[in-house]
């Protein structure tokens, strides 16, 4: 058998076997949501985000669902409040500190904080081979910076509760540090990117801006970056590198007031950001990071999943 159809085959028998786990209900010792828990789903109104948003809400939660568009999102939400699901919808573009500012302050007022948040949001503006700068800066700001700022005033919003607050990423696999593939070809800068002790936000924030100074000079493409979809691919790197070292700050809060943290990688997805050309649908690209929302097994955090795995980062 040729590697390639190997790697199909075995890709195929996981998704079937995703399929099943799904049909397989929580039991009640290991439901430790109900409909009083709050998730919020950013970038909800379309794609993966929708689709986490939906099947978050048909395990009995109480989804926000956000959007930036907020005409799109009161319609998206319309379609799930009409299939009789507790969502309710905001307006937040990850981007806008007012818009951020706004969102927080109503999710407090309204439900005193969250359990859940999904960090979904994102752009990418290569298609098949493509791999352009153009956008390098929208794509390192809305995928990194966005992200992280969603993470940073979100963590104090978050409810004490024994199962702990959760917060997924929906990030990729080409921003694994050490991917065979898609990885930066400094040794040196991986080994202290890889260590905890050595790991920073500094550090994370001086590897893309370096990236970006590099775009702007037009001498990237000799910087070592990873080769395909390389704005992307270190955006994801940093969610990928902050998510660790935020949950390695988070390890130390006391039982009651945890918050775990995971990215996942949803595969090649059907959607617009694929310009619907990927290999997997929404709802099954949504799966992961359910799971991930809801795991029984609280003590997962740091991590990367794809198929409900964790990946070697
Ligand atoms: P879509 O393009 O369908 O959806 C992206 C969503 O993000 C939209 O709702 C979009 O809003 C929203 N968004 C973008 N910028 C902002 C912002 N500044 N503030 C708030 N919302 C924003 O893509 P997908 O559903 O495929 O992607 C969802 C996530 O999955 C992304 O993080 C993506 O990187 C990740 N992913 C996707 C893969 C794929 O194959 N599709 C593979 C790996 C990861 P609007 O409708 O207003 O544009």
């Amino acid at each position: 058998m040729t590697g390639k159809k190997e790697k199909s085959e075995k890709r195929e028998k996981r998704l079937q076997e995703i399929s099943l786990l799904r049909t397989i209900p929580y039991s009640d010792h290991q439901r430790w949501w109900s409909e009083e828990t709050i998730a919020v789903v950013t970038g909800a109104n379309r794609g993966i985000g929708f689709e986490i948003a939906r099947q978050l809400a048909g395990h009995g939660l109480t989804v926000v669902l956000t959007s930036r568009d907020t005409g799109v999102g009161i319609e998206a939400a319309k379609v799930l409040q009409e299939g009789g699901f507790n969502v309710d919808v905001h307006q937040l573009n990850i981007l806008d500190d007012e818009s951020v500012s706004e969102f927080t302050k109503w999710i407090k007022e309204k439900y005193g904080g969250v359990d859940i948040l999904i960090n979904n949001a994102g752009v990418n503006y290569n298609l098949g081979s493509g791999n352009s700068m153009e956008f390098a800066k929208q794509v390192i700001q809305t995928n990194y910076y966005g992200t992280k700022n969603m993470i940073k005033v979100m963590i104090p919003l978050m409810r004490p509760s024994a199962a702990g607050a959760r917060i997924v990423n929906v990030s990729s696999r080409l921003g694994k540090l050490n991917g065979r593939r898609s990885r930066i070809e400094d040794e040196a800068l991986r080994e202290k990117l890889s260590n905890l002790d050595t790991l920073s936000e500094e550090l994370i924030d001086n590897m893309v801006s370096t990236f970006l100074q590099q775009v702007e000079d037009n001498t990237w493409q000799s910087g070592g970056w990873p080769q395909k979809f390389t704005d992307y691919a270190v955006s994801k790197l940093a969610v990928n590198l902050f998510s660790m070292l935020m949950a390695n700050q988070l390890a130390g809060r006391p039982e009651g007031g945890k918050i775990y943290i995971n990215c996942y990688c949803p595969g090649w997805v059907r959607t617009a950001m694929t310009g619907w050309s990927g290999n997997v649908s929404a709802e099954h690209a949504a799966d992961t990071g359910v799971w991930l929302a809801l795991l029984p097994n609280k003590e997962v955090t740091g991590k990367l999943f794809a198929e409900r795995r964790e990946l070697k980062f």
